[in-house]
Parts: structure tokens; C-alpha cells; sequence
């Protein structure tokens, strides 16, 4: 039976929860235990999938398909296992199921209510990532101790907590010591306060985990552990870190958290393996080169938009000893400026994915400056779209040439809608979603770069490229250098006579952990890295 850590938040958002989550899992994984993770999420959306990014920032895919939370992304990053459907529960999906539940009359005359019925939906999702094969299962509480639409959650691990019973499960609260200049001083009662929240709805933390600016003093530790009932030695700082989220876990083993969870959880495990992770760490404390590459896109001014393609190129960045630097390009300023002038001087360009028209021009623009400038260029899904209607109109000189979903009635769609997209009317969860394979051409760079035939990335589009203009996107030079086993889906496109331009349909940046960068990505910085040091 899987033990369970229930992770919760206070005092207020954006504390990194998800990181903490994430490293404390890192660390356990690193000790030989089968760990899976999951997010609660108390808004009523079904899924992340509808939400603007302005919203929400970026969705992460599953490979079994699913669109959920960006915390899943830190997850894998940090323990390299695959999240799935379950890894992911929502209000809306809670609600979905006991309202379905109740139509079916499956509570057999019951008045059907927040507890227990709410609240038991719950557990079982909780359980659904414990399974046998599981040794410690990490659940993160969306939201911020004191919300309203948190409290069904936090009373359903509550209730959890006592039927697994001591030793079998554990609440770590991650709360912030915030310092107040004008005291010049480090305060403990925002803490204090949001321990009080949890303990006056019956959770008592095992563990404070303490979000802080300045290293706190023993006084600091001490005034913690006895206001918010908690063992001295299981207080533990999270200081800001210098560099990177990546070091996260290194100054929690140092504390010894990993240790004090088993202890608390009753469990032996072998010595954490760091190793590689601690190489990792190194490379980027010491790069030895820098390139600057641009993203272009719709929304540069929020970092958590692109979380994983930032994540992805610091990735090839540790592996190549490179500090990325990023110029977030606005897409529409490369409509109205030259791309010229916006790009000057970056060593290679990346269009991510999106919808809609808004920005496209300044993306193809954009592309246009890295074919003919034979500047490394990277794009995904949309971002590959962009690149074909860019060769379509300026080398295969079809005029016009589009996609389907900004201009269903123009003459060339050389990007079109999927077949079995056609009959689709709801928009939650119905694109093309999930890990498909990938069938790799023999003389590729694509091929190179991976290292093998077959590769399978995760998805998540409506559109692909249409398959009438395919012959006339070869005979100009384009190589469709990955397709769906049946042939029917271009998956990767690449231009021959260029350093590298390379394009796909999936996102590749979901796969991409800080010790094993995705090829593709480092193949791009390696091209960025020659680039800055002979510009073609
Ligand atoms: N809007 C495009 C489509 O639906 C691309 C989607 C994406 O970039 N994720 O096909």
C-alpha cells in the first residue's frame, strides 16, 4: 500500500509549491522508491485545456493525453516519471463525476452533499495514484490555506490522513517568513497564521516548509515550531535559491528533509544517487559560452506561457556548458517592424504553439529572416505550421497560402484540418492529444539528432499539414523527415540546404528533463552555439 505526502500552501500564491512538490519527490526517487505525483486543482474548470494562457499559463500534456497543470511539467522534470490522466483532478472534474453519478442514480435516494459525497470522489481520486506498484504517492493542494474553494480538498485529506493512520501518511505545509524591510527583520506570524487555518479545520502539518528571502535564525526556527506545534527538526528553510529551481532539492537534502519524510513515514530506502544531478548543477553554476535566442510569440511578457520550452533550452543549455539567454519577441511587433531590426544579433529563433491569427504574420515574418538568414531555427506545432505556409508562399510561390483555422475559405490551406477533427463540436479535450509515434526519414537530421527510427512525442493540435502540397514542399527542398506510421501525418518537416531548420507538430519540450536534454532542443542551441561563432 503507497504511503502519501499531502502538500498544501499558505500566506500566499505562487510560493512553489509545485518545486517543493517536485523536489521532494526528486529526492525519494533518487533513493530507489517508486513515486508518483498529483495535482489538486479547486478551480471549476474541467481542465486546464479551455483556460487562456493569460490565465493559467502553459497546458501541459500527458502521454496518455490528458491537458492539465503546469506543476505536472515540474514534476516530470524533476523525477523523469510520466504523469498521467490521474496526476490531475479539478473541482469541475470532482463535480463532473458525482453529478454523472447522481443522474445515473447511483446514490440511491440520497441527499447528495459536500461531505461525504464531494469529499469521498475526492479520496478516491487521491487513492488512484497509490496503486500497488507505488511506494509514496505526492499530493499537491492547489491554492492557498483559507480559500473557500480549497476547504472540500483539504477536508478530504484530512479524512485521508486518519484512515491510513500514522506512519502512512504526512502534511507538509509550505509557508512563507516574509522580510519586512522597514523592520529589517524576518516575521514568523503570516506562518503561524496560516498553520492556525489548517489546524482549525483539523489538519495539523508534520513538517513547515519556509519560503524566505534571508536564511532564518534559530530564533526563526524555534518561535515556528512552537507556535505552529511542529518538531524543531522538522522546520526547514527554502531559501531563495541563486541560480536555479534545479537546486531546489540539493538545500532540502541538505536539511535532511528526505530523511525526516521516511522517518515520519516509517519507511528505509537506500542513499539518495545525486549524482548526475549534481553534474547537472554544476554546468549551469559554470557555463563556459552564451547564446541569445529569441522566442516568438504571443504571449513573451508571461513566463509561465512557455514554461517547458524555457525549461527545455536551459536543459540543452546544462549539456552544452551554454547560459540561453532568451528575447522574448512580441509576435505582432514583427508585423509592424522588420524582423530584421527586432532579431539583430540572436543566434537562433524558436515559434512556439498557439491558436488563432492574432501574431501569425510576425511569426512567418520571423521565420522568413531565419530560412534566408540561415539562422538556427526551431518551431513547434504552431510554430511548424508557421514554417510551412512560410515556404509554401515565398518558395513554392503559392500566394496566399494559409491555414484552415484562421481562413477556412482560401485557396491554399496548406495547413487543413484533421479528418477526424471535422465532426468535433465541444472544445474541452477533444484535439489531438497524447503521445502518437513518429517515423523518422533514414537521412535525416532529424534522425541524427535522435538517435533512432522511432520516437514518440505528445500532441495536442487540431491542423496539420495538408496533404495535397506535399510533393511540391519536396520537390522545393523541404524534407518531411518525420510522418505518422501510416504516412498520413507530417510530424517533422527540415529544410536540406540550411544549418538547421527543423519543425514538428508535437512538443518535444514536455519530454525534456535538466539531466537529459531533448535532442531536438540541444540540437538547436549546438546550431545557435556555431552560429555565434561563425554566422552563416
Ligand atoms: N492551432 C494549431 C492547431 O490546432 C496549433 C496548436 C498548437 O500549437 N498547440 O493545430
Amino acid at each position: 500500500m503507497a504511503k502519501h505526502i499531502f502538500i498544501t500552501g499558505g500566506v500566499v500564491s505562487s510560493l512553489g509549491k509545485g518545486i517543493t512538490a517536485a523536489s521532494i519527490g526528486m529526492l525519494l526517487k533518487n533513493r530507489g522508491l517508486r513515486v508518483r505525483h498529483q495535482k489538486l486543482d479547486p478551480y471549476i474548470n474541467v481542465d486546464p485545456g479551455t483556460m487562456s494562457p493569460f490565465q493559467h499559463g502553459e497546458v501541459y500534456v500527458t502521454n496518455d493525453g490528458a491537458e492539465t497543470d503546469l506543476d505536472l511539467g515540474h514534476y516530470e522534470r524533476f523525477t523523469g516519471i510520466a504523469c498521467t490522466r490521474h496526476s490531475n483532478y479539478t473541482t469541475g472534474q470532482i463535480y463532473h463525476a458525482v453529478i454523472s453519478k447522481e443522474r445515473r442514480g447511483d446514490y440511491l435516494g440520497a441527499t447528495v452533499q459536500v461531505i461525504p459525497h464531494i469529499t469521498n470522489e475526492i479520496k478516491q481520486a487521491i487513492l488512484s495514484v497509490g496503486g500497488d506498484d507505488v511506494d509514496v504517492a505526492i499530493t499537491e493542494i492547489g491554492g492557498t490555506a483559507g480559500d473557500i474553494e480549497s476547504l472540500p480538498f483539504l477536508e478530504a485529506t484530512r479524512q485521508l490522513y486518519h484512515e491510513l493512520g500514522r506512519g502512512n501518511a504526512l502534511f507538509i505545509h509550505l509557508t512563507l517568513v516574509p522580510y519586512i524591510r522597514a523592520a529589517g527583520e524576518m516575521k514568523t506570524k503570516p506562518a503561524q497564521q496560516s498553520t492556525g487555518i489548517l489546524r482549525s479545520i483539523g489538519i495539523q502539518p508534520d513538517i513547515l516548509v519556509c519560503r524566505c528571502e534571508h536564511h532564518m535564525s534559530e530564533e526563526h526556527f524555534k518561535k515556528l515550531a512552537l507556535f505552529c506545534n511542529i518538531e524543531r527538526r522538522a522546520v526547514i528553510e527554502e531559501k531563495d535559491v541563486a541560480l536555479s529551481i534545479y537546486e531546489v532539492p540539493l538545500e532540502l537534502q541538505q536539511q535532511g528533509l528526505d530523511e525526516l519524510v521516511l522517518e515520519f513515514l516509517n519507511m528505509r530506502a537506500k542513499p539518495p544517487a545525486l549524482s548526475a544531478w549534481k553534474k547537472m548543477i554544476s554546468s549551469l553554476r559554470h557555463p563556459a559560452h552564451e547564446v541569445e535566442l529569441a522566442i516568438v510569440g504571443k504571449y513573451i511578457q508571461l513566463r509561465d506561457a512557455y514554461k517547458s520550452i524555457y525549461e527545455a533550452l536551459d536543459h540543452a543549455g546544462f549539456a552544452l556548458q551554454t547560459r540561453v539567454k532568451i528575447r522574448g519577441v512580441q509576435a505582432e511587433d514583427v508585423e509592424k517592424k522588420d524582423a530584421a531590426s527586432l532579431l539583430a544579433g540572436v543566434h537562433g529563433i524558436l515559434v512556439p504553439g498557439g491558436f488563432g491569427y492574432r501574431g501569425i504574420e510576425g511569426k512567418i515574418n520571423a521565420i522568413t529572416h531565419a530560412r534566408e538568414r540561415r539562422i538556427p531555427f526551431l518551431g513547434l506545432c504552431l510554430g511548424m505550421q508557421c514554417a510551412v505556409i512560410e515556404f509554401a508562399r515565398h518558395v513554392c510561390g503559392l500566394k496566399g497560402a494559409t491555414s484552415e483555422e484562421w481562413h477556412p475559405k482560401a485557396e491554399h490551406k496548406v495547413i487543413a484540418l484533421m479528418a477526424g477533427q471535422k465532426s468535433v463540436t465541444e472544445m474541452g479535450g477533444t484535439m489531438r492529444l497524447g503521445a502518437y509515434p513518429c517515423v523518422l526519414a533514414a537521412a535525416s537530421q532529424a534522425r541524427a539528432l535522435y538517435r533512432a527510427p522511432r520516437v514518440d512525442e505528445r500532441h495536442r493540435h487540431r491542423y496539420e499539414v495538408n496533404n495535397t502540397y506535399r510533393a511540391e514542399f519536396e520537390r522545393r527542398g523541404m524534407l518531411l523527415s518525420g510522418l505518422s506510421p501510416d504516412g498520413q501525418l507530417v510530424e517533422i518537416i527540415e529544410l536540406r540546404d540550411h544549418p538547421y531548420f527543423l519543425a514538428t507538430q508535437a512538443h518535444p519540450e514536455f519530454q525534456s528533463q535538466p539531466t537529459k536534454p531533448h535532442p531536438l532542443f540541444r540540437g538547436f542551441v549546438k546550431a545557435a552555439l556555431s552560429h555565434r561563432s561563425s554566422p552563416t
